[in-house]
């Protein structure tokens, strides 16, 4: 949902500033097959600074979320804190800048929306492949049993190799003649 700020305080004078602190909900986030739901609202502290060309945002953001080991599927919660950069410009001054700066349009002359660039700075920090566990060993795929929770027993080769195949052979090589 928008995060409207109103900025005409800051407006009239060069380098004026004001802190900006808040939350606001988040809906569920997807990246590839991964899903990710938010514990609560995003939580954010920002500075906005009249920069002359634009007003900039400047400051940190964090969340919880929940999402799945990409391993053992088993449920994970994440702290992902990120930080928030935003330019905001008048409408009429967009041209002044490279097409490479991002920049959001100040509405109604002083008007600005600081969720999209919030939510943003968040997704970027998501964990992409989640561990519940740097040493998580996964599910066997077998029978599908946990193999954190125990060893299954089932015959599955878990770390093929090109070297595999020699195994069967009787070289000697401690001693080669
Ligand atoms: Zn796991
Ligand atoms: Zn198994």
């Amino acid at each position: 949902m928008p995060y409207k700020v109103e900025i005409r305080s800051i407006l009239e004078s060069l380098s004026a500033s004001r802190e900006v602190s808040g939350s606001f909900g988040v809906p569920d986030v997807a990246l590839g097959d991964q899903s990710y739901r938010f514990n609560g609202p995003v939580e954010f502290d920002i500075t906005l600074t009249n920069a002359g060309a634009g007003v900039v945002a400047s400051g940190t953001a964090h969340a919880f979320v929940q999402t799945s080991c990409v391993r053992c599927l088993c449920d994970l919660a994440v702290e992902v804190e990120a930080e928030v950069e935003g330019f905001y410009v008048r409408p009429g001054n967009a041209d002044e800048f490279p097409e490479e700066q991002e920049v959001e349009f100040i509405a109604d002359d002083s008007t600005i929306d600081l969720e999209p660039a919030i939510t943003q700075s968040i997704v970027v920090e998501m964990p992409f492949a989640p561990l519940h566990d740097p040493e998580c060993r996964g599910i066997c795929p077998v029978c599908g049993g946990d193999l954190n929770v125990a060893e299954c027993g089932c015959a599955v080769d878990r770390h093929p190799s090109p070297f595999d195949s020699l195994k069967g052979l009787d070289l000697d090589v401690e001693n080669p003649s």
